[in-house]
């Protein structure tokens, strides 16, 4: 018997899971691994759309992640008087939905939900990570966090927007480009006042406020602005939290509460948005997948849809060909498309959404109010319609 070709793939959080099941279903001995002792749990919200739930399906998960939906039955607007600007209720269907999509789920539902989804042979190692790679002609032998040396066939990498082993390869070729904005999430407390509604604050100040409902009986909270500079990239812990503090001190409606509860939430999850944009994809038998290769943020929106994605169209392309390089190429030329356009922000994206003046936070909330008449819903919707390739997905035909 020959013996099967090995790949590493490194992250366990969407990309890595999902490339893990197609490559091992493709015939491949896979080993994941992944920096954090154990399956994050955390996240936010996350929706799959359009190719994801294609994939999803392939998968046989779509009921799964139905299952594990955070029952959020669509999109209220807010002023800072706490009156309703204007509503999205979740549509039916595929693809066109608004803003709040058909399959919702938290990140950690949907990571625990893709690694029970892997065939039992696939080896996970957490608390490991990559130290140091040597690509050669014919394998890559990469230095692991424990001490061992392990040789492979081939590399993915899944290991989000600050990857390290893509730097490791691809030096600082690929570019992240900074998109002036801070993402904050947090878990805190249901009250009895929390509704299904993902209830999102309008106000100037370069500033969001939202709470969201989840299917684990506690509240998803989000704090974003808008800033230039990578202010609390230093801050940790009670530092970082006193910093949000002060960035939305001002502010009414139900933000005193997220700012309370942030002190006990064991989740905050801070983010400076920023896109990966990398000239290719793909270097000798070392591959980029997920936010690590093209990593579009939650402003673009389908990160998680595009992870899912990409993750099939690669395995699927190596079934197809003999040649990695061959795969690698195909899997770049299928994906680039569908990835540019989400990162073809429409103008004024994030400043729009982020007013800083009253004028501003005025005139979106009209936009809003506009966008939520029937007829403008259906071109509205198209903004939030995820990734829609113009072809369909490749085959994935693994040799018998
Ligand atoms: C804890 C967490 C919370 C998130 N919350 C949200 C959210 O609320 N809303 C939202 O829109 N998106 C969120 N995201 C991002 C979202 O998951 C991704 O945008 C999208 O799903 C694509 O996933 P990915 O697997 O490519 O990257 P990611 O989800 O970023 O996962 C990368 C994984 O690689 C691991 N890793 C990093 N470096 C290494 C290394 N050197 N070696 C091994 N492993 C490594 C990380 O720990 C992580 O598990 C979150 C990501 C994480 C990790």
């Amino acid at each position: 018997m020959t013996e099967l070709k090995r790949v590493l793939v490194t992250g366990a959080s969407v990309a890595g899971p999902a490339a893990a099941f197609w490559l091992a279903r493709a015939g491949y001995d896979v080993t994941v691994v992944e920096q954090a002792p154990e399956l994050r749990p955390g996240g936010q919200n996350i929706d799959i759309r359009a190719s994801g739930r294609d994939v999803l399906r392939l998968m046989d998960l779509e009921d799964a992640v139905k299952d594990r939906n955070t029952g959020e039955i669509g999109t209220r607007f807010y002023g800072e008087d706490g009156t309703v600007v204007s509503e999205f209720a979740v549509q039916d269907g595929d693809g066109h939905e608004g803003p709040t999509a058909e399959l919702e789920i938290l990140r950690g539902a949907l990571a625990q939900i893709l690694v029970d989804a892997c065939p039992s042979e696939v080896t996970w190692k957490f608390g490991v990570s990559v130290v140091a790679v040597d690509g050669q002609a014919d394998g890559v032998t990469v230095d692991l966090s424990d001490g061992s040396t392990e040789r492979f066939d081939l590399l993915v990498v899944a290991e989000g927007v600050g990857s390290h082993t893509r730097a490791l390869v691809f030096g600082d070729e690929p570019r992240e480009k900074p998109l002036g904005m801070y993402i904050s999430y947090a878990t805190i407390p249901r009250t009895a006042d929390d509704d299904q509604w993902w209830n999102w604050l309008i106000v100037p100040g370069a500033r969001q406020a939202g709470l969201r409902p989840d299917d684990e009986g506690t509240t998803r909270a989000m704090l974003n602005f808008r800033t230039d500079t990578p202010v609390l990239e230093r801050l940790r812990g009670a530092e970082l939290v006193e910093a949000l503090r002060r960035e939305f001190a001002d502010l009414g409606w139900q933000v005193p509460r997220i700012l309370d509860a942030l002190a006990d939430s064991d989740d905050l999850y801070v983010d400076w948005s920023r896109q990966v944009i990398a000239p290719t994809w793909h270097r000798g038998r070392v591959c980029l997948l997920g936010d690590a290769a093209w990593c579009v943020t939650s402003l673009g929106g389908g990160g998680t849809s595009l992870a899912i994605t990409g993750a099939y169209v690669l395995a699927a392309y190596l079934t197809q060909h003999e040649d990695h390089a061959d795969a690698f190429a195909a899997y770049e030329d299928w994906m680039r498309p569908i990835v540019e356009d989400a990162q073809d922000l429409p103008p004024g994206v994030p400043r729009i959404a982020t007013p800083t003046s009253r004028a501003g936070a005025e005139l979106l909330k009209w936009g809003t109010r506009l966008a939520a008449l029937p007829a403008v819903q259906t071109v509205a919707s198209k903004l939030t319609s995820g990734p829609t390739a113009d072809r369909e997905l490749p085959t994935f035909s693994p040799r018998p």
